[in-house]
């Protein structure tokens, strides 16, 4: 390595750095000026190169500022967690290594690492610890990739090879969904030629749960799909009767665990997800509420060999013994390290500080939620995970409300539609938040609805 490129990483680390340490004083949403700004970067493809510390220097001055600060304490916004500093390195490191994992021979870091982060990930939210996984994008890619698995399976059993035949002529199979599930989900069914709208969607109570009490009667091949924390309101479907109820039948269960999977590796919210370890697959996210930097899913599924039987190439490809290779599980072919920075949160972590990270986003969420209430902000959810739902009156006054607390840049929430409704969200899914980041937080949403 020259020199030059030496002080080229150096200088992207030290300015990746001093971003982060100014999180805590900038604004969370970027100012309109940084966002304009942004128009220095539509030129046309430069016909010669440049001087690279000056690529990155105008990385840093013009796009930087027009970022959001999502890895900070103080932005609430979807559900998008923050990321652990030691997950930030060990991205770098993994960055540095280049490693394409897809296959073992490839990496055999990586291979192992993926093996062993797989293994953890199961043991920490309880579920069969020989169940097969992907690490993919994030969970919109781990449900599809699940759900291939299911696919395969469920047409199987009724003697059709979807995996080859594809889906012309098959017999048909009854796809279950909660009338709130989530809208991802609906997309991968269309990806998988399920379809997007031709579901038993069952109807879900106030907090968006299905409803057990609704469940029909079900006859022949069937997939159900069920989620553990609702987008909105943190809810969990009623996993152990959906399971039961899916299990006689012979249905498959699969389960879109994005955040809410995670409750179960904090003793104290367990009893929330009880029940999901009986579904038969799982999708869940890393880049939300275990903090790792962008992109990672998870896809887990109990039959390992149904989702290497949905993934597999021809024979030629892959070795036909040895070690497990990260590609015979996963959509993708070539793909970075990403479960080094699962690998390191957990190893961060540990069991307890895991489960201390997601009680704590719960703890900051019920004090939202009171300090909100208290001030006569309307509640709407069962504010029990880490999701707080709060309208501020009608939908015009709720959206300004929200223009404006986004404008004052203390904090940064979104608005949403919950049951009809315009509401906001607050999601507290990053390990950085503080009592302080909560109070500071508070107070400017409290302020701005007072303004509106
Ligand atoms: C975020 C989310 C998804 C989609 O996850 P991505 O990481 O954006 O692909 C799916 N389901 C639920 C419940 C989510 O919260």
């Amino acid at each position: 390595m020259l020199p030059s490129d030496r002080d080229l990483l150096l200088d992207a680390a030290q300015r990746a750095i001093r971003y982060r340490e100014a999180l805590g004083a900038r604004r969370v949403g970027p100012a309109p000026e940084a966002v304009a700004a942004l128009k220095q970067f539509r030129v046309p493809l430069p016909e010669h190169g440049r001087d690279p510390r000056e690529v990155i220097e105008s990385l840093d001055r013009v796009a930087g500022p027009a970022t959001v600060s999502m890895a900070g304490g103080r932005y609430f916004g979807f559900v998008n967690g923050s990321s652990l500093p030691v997950t930030v390195a060990s991205n770098w490191l993994a960055t540095g290594w280049d490693q394409n994992s897809a296959l073992f021979a490839m990496s055999p870091a990586a291979a192992v690492i993926e093996e062993v982060a797989l293994r953890w990930v199961l043991d920490a939210l309880q579920l069969p610890l020989d169940a097969g996984g992907a690490f993919v994008t994030g969970a919109t890619i781990a449900n599809f990739t699940a759900l291939a698995a299911a696919r395969h399976k469920v047409f199987r059993e009724t003697g059709w090879d979807v995996d080859n035949d594809g889906l012309f002529g098959a017999p048909p199979v009854t796809v279950v969904v909660g009338e709130e599930v989530h809208t991802t989900v609906r997309r991968v069914l269309g990806l998988l030629g399920l379809g997007r709208t031709r579901t038993v969607t069952l109807p879900v109570d106030g907090q968006g749960r299905i409803r057990a009490d609704s469940l029909p009667r079900l006859s022949g091949p069937a997939i159900v799909c069920i989620q553990a924390g609702n987008v909105n309101t943190g809810a969990f479907d009623p996993a152990h009767e959906i399971c039961h109820w899916a299990k006689a039948a012979g249905a498959w269960v699969h389960v879109d665990g994005a955040f809410g999977l995670w409750a179960r590796a904090a003793p104290d919210r367990a009893a929330l997800a009880r029940g999901y370890e009986l579904a038969d697959s799982w999708a869940t996210d890393a880049h939300k509420w275990l903090n790792v930097p962008y992109d990672c899913g998870i896809a887990m599924v109990r039959d390992a060999s149904a989702l290497a039987a949905a993934m597999s190439m021809t024979a030629a490809y892959l070795p036909q013994s040895g070690p497990r290779e990260p590609m015979s599980y996963s959509p993708d072919g070539s793909r970075r390290a990403r479960a080094v920075d699962v690998w390191a949160a957990l190893a961060f972590l540990g069991r307890d500080g895991l489960a201390e990270l997601v009680d704590r986003c719960c703890r900051h969420a019920a004090v939202f939620a009171a300090k909100l209430s208290a001030s006569g902000v309307e509640v709407l959810n069962e504010v029990r995970l880490n999701q707080v739902l709060v309208a501020f009156g009608d939908a015009d006054r709720t959206s300004r409300v929200i223009a404006a607390i986004q404008a004052a840049g203390v904090c940064w929430c979104g608005g949403t539609k919950w049951q009809g409704r315009d509401a906001m969200r607050i999601s507290v899914s990053s390990w950085a938040t503080t009592e302080d980041d909560v109070e500071r937080s508070a107070a400017s949403i409290l302020e701005a609805a007072a303004r509106a």
